[in-house]
């Protein structure tokens, strides 16, 4: 998609903290990050949000969630545990229309959300 900064770090676009790369997905540094370990693992494809995505999509977001394994064990926080959260829509304050997973650690986090 032509506006879509997301698409622009997937493609090289526009420069950014890559922690990890394949065919089908991205992983970076957030720019603001919240935890000490903030990655957001973005799909290659552009898929607006959660809400967006298609039945066939599913291989894809079965891959995006093993990248998140993958990515957390990479940056040490798989033992001391992190989050995975998916912003979707107004009410969840989504900000990029790009469907992207944040894996926040590194820290204890409070017990709830919302
Ligand atoms: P959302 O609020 O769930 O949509 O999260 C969007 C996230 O993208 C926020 O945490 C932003 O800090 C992050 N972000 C926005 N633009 C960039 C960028 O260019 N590079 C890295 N992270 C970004």
């Amino acid at each position: 998609m032509d506006d879509c900064i997301f698409c622009k770090i997937a493609s090289h676009e526009v420069p950014s903290n890559i922690v990890y790369e394949d065919e089908y997905a991205v992983a970076f540094n957030d720019l603001n990050p919240q935890t000490p370990v903030h990655v957001l693992v973005v799909p290659k494809k552009h898929i607006a949000s959660i809400a967006a995505a298609q039945a066939e999509d599913e291989q894809l977001l079965g891959h995006l969630l093993l990248t998140v394994q993958r990515v957390a064990k990479a940056l040490g926080v798989e033992e001391s545990g992190y989050r995975v959260i998916t912003n979707c829509g107004k009410d969840a304050c989504q900000s990029v229309q790009h469907l992207h997973l944040h894996i926040l650690g590194g820290k204890p986090m409070q017990e709830r959300m919302g």
